[in-house]
């Protein structure tokens, strides 16, 4: 530690959050003197909703040397094998975003380039024969990873549903334990120095909260990124109009499903969630296209009688201009929203503070690193919007108004990676980026979008050998899924095996 080195931290925020920034943080400075603190209001709820996950959430909690046994029972979780899309491309058709590996390389080719030879060479595929994950999710089955086996089970991927509320509390305890000091008080506004930084924070029930770092994880509001420092938000309502959603939780009809199902509705989607003790249910809506009180019949017509009163939120598509500003640095809603289509936003938590550590600033606070910080966060921010976008683009729905205008307006990245890939079936994914070619092959082929070339080098291959090699494949992944337990059973007699 230098003169010039960070000692003190203040995390504005005890949601998914704040709670996700003072676990890893208090690990990670462990030994270095670094005093945390977490303020949260008690008279300000959380939103409370994030159940869904995707699997580098588990690599978080090994980081935050979170027991991730004890956190599976504590949180009511269920294991998730992919997403289901039902009722996107037309109704009555569904398609599946899995986890893990698909199929194999054929000569250092991608498994997705022989797919699309072997369709034109008129074989029929499904992605359920080659992904193990959607074949067990299907199948209402569950695995575990195996990685020294053969076969498909090495590079099976899990993430977790869980009950957001209860990861809070669970997070709380956790770090806590570890030092991380707690204030329960409601912050009223920022002090800030004359170069702009925040000196120290407002307490409603007076004095005021000092730090050398400041993390705002306050919430929509912004209360320091926006309503301290104004750095603006990238509104993406253009091509996200979703901007409402209701939340119920419902009880078990059927057995929990090792998915996330997210059925296109008639202005948005619908997702429904098996956790253990219930399952959650919520409709993204854009209110110009569907009033509060139609959005909430339609919702409760498809789920059944709720458990608790509906949850109302809005929200608006988009960014802060800049997560990092000063002395702030925004996580979790504070930092932006995109709609939980692919269960992104704890996922940018993790890669918000994985970034920041990878840019941990003293008290200089170099502007180069704040713009490098700033630089990669919007490019993964933007990338997951293109994603989301291309869910909706492509829609062959013409049945309500909503559905109708989604072709009209993309993101001109994403307008580019579409025309790649119905050249030549390549996604372009960069090295690191969350969602690979392979990711955005499941999308493209569910919604319909195929290319109009394949790989060239595939030709390569003999064809004949490829044929032979398919049902084989397809073997291995009915071979598991048939002596794999189903979810339900694998959740009773087990309840912490697959951490
Ligand atoms: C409808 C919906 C569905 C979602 N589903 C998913 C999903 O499936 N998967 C996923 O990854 N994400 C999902 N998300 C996003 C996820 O809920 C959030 O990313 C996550 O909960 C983090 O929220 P947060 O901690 O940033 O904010 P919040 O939960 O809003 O917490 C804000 C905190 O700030 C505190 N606070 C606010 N003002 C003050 C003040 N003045 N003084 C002191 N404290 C204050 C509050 O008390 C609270 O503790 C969803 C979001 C929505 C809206």
């Amino acid at each position: 530690m230098t003169d010039r080195s960070i000692k003190s931290i203040v995390i504005v925020g005890g949601g998914t959050a704040g709670w996700m920034a003072a676990s890893l943080l208090v690990r990670v400075l462990r030994g270095t003197g670094v005093a945390i603190t977490l303020v949260e209001a008690p008279d300000i709820g959380t939103v409370g909703v994030g159940e869904a996950t995707i699997p580098p959430i588990l690599d978080f909690l090994r980081l935050a040397e979170v027991d991730l046994g004890a956190f599976v029972q504590a949180t009511q979780a269920t294991y998730k094998l992919g997403i289901k899309f039902q009722d996107w491309l037309r109704l009555g058709q569904s398609y599946w975003h899995p986890f893990g590996a698909f199929g194999v390389s054929i000569d250092r080719r991608p498994f997705p380039q022989v797919w699309h030879k072997a369709r034109a060479q008129g074989l029929s595929l499904s992605v359920p024969e080659f992904s193990l994950a959607a074949a067990l999710g299907e199948a209402g089955r569950f695995a575990r990873p195996d990685p020294g086996a053969p076969g498909p089970q090495a590079g099976l991927r899990y993430a977790l549903h869980f009950d957001a509320a209860l990861v809070a509390c669970v997070l709380r305890d956790h770090a806590t334990a570890r030092g991380v000091r707690r204030l329960e008080r409601e912050v009223t506004g920022a002090v800030l120095r004359r170069d702009g930084f925040v000196e120290a924070l407002s307490l409603k029930e007076g004095g005021t909260l000092a730090a050398d770092l400041f993390i705002d994880c306050s919430g929509f509001r912004g209360l320091l990124i926006e309503q301290a420092l104004g750095v603006g938000y990238e509104d993406w309502s253009r091509w996200l109009p979703c901007d409402r959603a209701i939340a119920v939780p419902t009880a078990h009809s059927r057995p929990p499903a090792p998915y996330t199902l997210a059925t296109a509705q008639s202005a948005g989607w619908r997702w429904t969630i098996p956790l253990r003790h219930r399952v959650g249910n919520g409709y993204v809506y854009a209110s110009g296209a569907i009033d509060d009180a139609a959005a909430e019949a339609e919702l409760l017509a498809a789920v059944g009688e709720p458990l608790a009163e509906p949850r109302r939120l809005r929200f608006v598509a988009g960014r802060r201009k800049a997560f990092w500003s000063r002395n702030v640095v925004a996580l979790g809603l504070a930092s932006g929203f995109l709609e939980p289509l692919e269960s992104t936003s704890i996922h940018l938590v993790c890669s918000g503070l994985y970034k920041l550590l990878d840019h941990f600033p003293d008290l200089d606070f170099a502007p180069a690193n704040i713009a490098v910080y700033n630089r990669t966060l919007t490019d993964e921010y933007e990338t997951f919007r293109d994603f989301i976008v291309l869910h909706y683009c492509a829609t062959r729905r013409d049945d309500t108004a909503f559905w109708r205008e989604r072709g009209a307006a993309v993101p001109d990245s994403l307008a580019q990676r579409l025309e790649l890939y119905r050249a030549c079936g390549r996604a372009d994914a960069r090295p690191g980026e969350l969602f690979t070619d392979l990711s955005w092959f499941y999308v493209f082929e569910g919604m319909g979008v195929r290319p109009r070339a394949y790989d060239p080098l595939v030709d390569a291959s003999d064809f004949r050998q490829v044929r032979d090699l398919l049902p084989q494949l397809a073997g291995q992944v009915s071979d598991i899924v048939a002596r794999s337990p189903s979810h339900a059973a694998f959740l009773a007699t087990s309840p912490s095996a697959a951490a």
